[in-house]
C-alpha cells in the first residue's frame, strides 16, 4: 500500500535555541520526518553535536548549522540569508531560544533585566521580520514560539520571564492578523516544567517525575504545524503534566 508522505517531508525549517534541550529535541523530530533543518544556537560544539544526532537519526533531509546570537540584528539578517540562499524558501520558523534566570526583584539587576528580555522577546521580533518577506513572497509558512506557563501564572522570581513569556502570547495573537492575508499561520506553545539544563538551573529539586520531556513539546510543535491546525492561527497552547 503507498503510504502518505509526512507533512514535515520536504519542508525547510528553523529553529532557534537548536544546541540542547526543547530546540534539539523540535530539531530531530522534524529531521526525522523528512524536513530541512537549520539549526542554530550560539554554542558551537552543541550545535555540532545536534547535527550529529539529527544524520543518526535518518530522515533523509538537510541539515544547516549556523551559530548566532538571535538578539543580534547582524547575525539573524546572516542567519536568514544564508538559510534561504542554501534552502530557497522557509517553510517553518520555530522561535525557540531563552533564558530563564531566577531573580526576586531586588536582585534583579538592569543587566540581568535587559539580558531576559532580549532573550526572549527581541529574538522572536528579529526572527520573525527577517523569514516574514521570504514566507510572504512564497505564498504563506508557519511561525511557532515557544512561550511559557510562566506567561499565565509566574513562579516568584519569574518578573521578568513570566512578562517577557506573556508578551510572547500577545504577539502571537496580533502577528497572526497580520499573517491572514499572507497565507502565515503563527502559533504559540506554552509549555509547564521540562526536564533542561534551564528547568534544572532555575529549580534543581524541581521533582522529576512531574516535568515533561523535551520531545512532549516537540510533539506538541508538530501537532500545531499540521494540517489540522491550518485554520487556526493566533493561539497559544499550555502543556502541562
Ligand atoms: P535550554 O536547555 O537552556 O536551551 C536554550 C537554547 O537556547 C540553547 O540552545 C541556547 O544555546 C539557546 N540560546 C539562548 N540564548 C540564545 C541567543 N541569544 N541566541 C541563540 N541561541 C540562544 O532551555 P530549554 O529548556 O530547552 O528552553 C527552550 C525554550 O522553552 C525557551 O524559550 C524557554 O523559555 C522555554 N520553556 C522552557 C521550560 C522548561 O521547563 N525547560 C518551560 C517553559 C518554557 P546557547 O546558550 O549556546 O546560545
Amino acid at each position: 500500500m503507498h503510504e502518505a508522505k509526512h507533512f514535515l517531508f520536504g519542508k525547510t525549517a528553523i529553529v532557534t535555541g537548536a544546541g540542547r534541550g526543547i530546540g534539539r529535541a523540535i530539531a530531530r523530530r522534524f529531521a526525522v520526518h523528512g524536513a530541512n533543518v537549520i539549526i542554530t544556537s550560539r554554542t558551537a560544539d552543541q550545535l555540532d553535536e545536534t547535527k550529529r544526532l539529527i544524520e543518526r537519526g535518518g530522515g533523509g533531509g538537510r541539515v544547516f548549522a549556523q551559530t548566532a546570537d538571535v538578539s543580534n540584528a547582524g547575525d539573524v539578517e546572516k542567519l536568514i540569508e544564508d538559510s534561504h540562499a542554501i534552502f530557497e524558501r522557509v517553510d517553518v520558523l520555530v522561535n525557540n531560544a531563552g533564558v530563564a534566570p531566577l531573580a526576586m526583584i531586588e536582585e534583579m539587576e538592569p543587566e540581568m533585566f535587559d539580558h531576559i528580555l532580549s532573550t526572549n522577546v527581541r529574538t522572536v521580533y528579529l526572527c520573525t521580520r527577517a523569514v516574514w518577506p521570504i514566507m510572504r513572497e512564497q505564498g504563506g509558512g508557519a511561525i511557532v514560539n515557544i512561550a511559557s506557563l510562566a506567561a499565565f501564572d509566574p513562579f516568584p522570581g519569574f518578573t521578568a520571564y513570566g512578562a517577557a513569556k506573556a508578551f510572547v502570547v500577545a504577539y502571537t495573537k496580533s502577528l497572526a492578523r497580520e499573517g491572514q492575508p499572507f497565507g502565515i499561520r503563527v502559533h504559540g506553545v506554552a509549555p509547564g516544567a521540562v526536564e533542561t539544563g534551564m528547568l534544572r538551573g532555575a529549580f534543581p529539586t524541581f521533582p522529576s517525575e512531574k516535568a515533561l520531556d523535551a520531545d512532549d513539546i516537540a510533539a506538541m510543535v508538530e501537532a500545531v504545524l499540521s494540517p489540522a491546525y491550518r485554520h487556526s492561527t493566533g493561539q497559544t497552547v499550555p502543556v502541562m503534566k
